[in-house]
């Protein structure tokens, strides 16, 4: 199946309403369009006709957006990371999200910039480029900005994350210290809730554990108690998942983005060498030292899997105690699907993934909420918080 296609089912085809008519999926299965669900999927790929104080610029994995707090009638507001888009159809006025001018019954206002982002360390480095922060109420870094997959054929088709590291905005290693410190401020001065750290794939079986155990350690001195989530490759040495746990990670994200193997050489040429036993295995014993719904993985949508297979693979992550995180490719600037002209995703093929991972994820009873620490607790990239999962 190509990339943007949606299987002829019945529930699909059902689709008719549009935006502002508003329905709740639920029971077993999704019986209709929950054009909630269709709304904040076009949103997450065409994002919206508004600028945004913080942004996320280039930097690891497939996101590169404004961030927005979404709300819903009475909800109270979701982090929403969404591209700032001057061709999008969707607009923001008096805080309320239009498709033309039907009122979607969405509201969204801007993430205020961080007084944070104003301070500089010792040795004059710009907090901002050790951390920047996500959504309203989180802290994000890459501990380590190279990656030993950068250099092609190997770099992953969806990845920047050394762009940032060439435009400056952010530096190529932070020290446990320089972590501590911007930590301490985040949370003090702009009331950030919890921590997300990634690392680029180092060259030791540890594959950046190492770092990221040694920046929880500072961190959670200089902040104890603040909720922390990792991401790395599997270890090739399967006992740092324990280190890291032991350094006072809440929650850990081992990310596959996708579980078809062609997909994965395709699109990830130098991970796809770890093969997904390697995953499976840093999963279990993930879930084994962190506990179920602790561990997480990002799946993406668009990248070409056949949609039934992906929501079942993410069925079985679910039974294995792994949050599928399932978000929507982007082809930012600066990617090579971009330099290859890779289009994003249709809305509908999102939204039909979407809805069903959310469905199965309710049956086992988790939400990306109780992770407490990482992009499933944030939600922002990903439309699955809508859709109740
Ligand atoms: S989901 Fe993850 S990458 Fe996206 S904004 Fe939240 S913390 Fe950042």
């Amino acid at each position: 199946m190509s990339v943007g296609t949606v299987p002829p089912t019945g529930e699909a085809q059902q689709d008719t309403p549009r935006a502002g008519s508003g329905c709740a999926s639920g029971g077993s299965a999704p019986a209709r369009t929950d054009v909630r669900i269709l709304t904040r999927a076009e949103l997450a790929l065409h994002g919206v006709r508004m600028e945004a104080p913080v942004r996320r610029p280039e930097g690891a994995g497939p996101s590169d957006d404004g961030h927005f707090v979404m709300g819903s009638g009475s909800a109270d507001g979701a982090n929403a990371a969404l591209p700032t888009n001057p061709d999008s159809p969707y607009t923001v006025r008096d805080g309320r999200v239009w498709l033309g001018e039907e009122d979607t019954g969405l509201t969204l206002r801007t993430v205020r910039r961080p007084k944070f982002y104003d301070l500089t360390t010792a040795d004059g480095v710009r907090y901002e480029q050790i951390a920047r922060l996500h959504g309203a109420d989180v802290l994000a870094t890459t501990v380590v900005q190279t990656c030993i997959r950068y250099a092609e054929p190997d770099r992953c088709r969806f990845c920047t994350i050394e762009e940032s590291l060439r435009s400056g905005a952010t530096v190529a290693a932070k020290t446990p210290a320089q972590l501590a410190e911007v930590a301490e401020a985040a949370v003090r001065l702009d009331g950030v809730k919890q921590m997300v750290m990634t690392t680029g794939t180092t060259t030791g079986p540890d594959r950046g554990a190492r770092g990221l155990a040694r920046a929880v350690r500072a961190v959670l001195a200089a902040v104890p108690g603040l909720p922390i989530q990792v991401q790395c490759e599997p270890p090739g040495d399967l006992s740092w998942i324990r280190e890291l746990h032991d350094a006072g990670a809440t929650a850990i994200g081992i990310h596959a983005e996708a579980l078809d193997d062609e997909v994965r050489r395709r699109w990830m040429p130098g991970k796809s060498t770890v093969p997904m036993a390697g995953y499976e295995a840093a999963w279990d014993e993930a879930v084994r030292v962190f506990g179920p719904n602790r561990v997480s993985t990002y799946l993406l949508v668009g990248l070409g899997e056949d949609p039934d297979e992906l929501i079942a693979g993410a069925g079985r992550l679910i039974d294995r105690g792994v949050y599928p995180f399932v978000v929507p490719f982007r082809p930012m600037r600066g990617t090579l699907a971009a330099r290859d002209g890779i289009g994003a995703p249709d809305p509908e093929l999102l939204r039909y993934v979407t809805e069903r991972v959310a469905l199965k994820l309710r049956s086992a009873g988790m939400s990306g909420a109780d992770q407490k620490a990482g992009c499933a607790a944030c939600g922002a990239c990903s439309v699955l918080r809508t859709a109740g999962g």
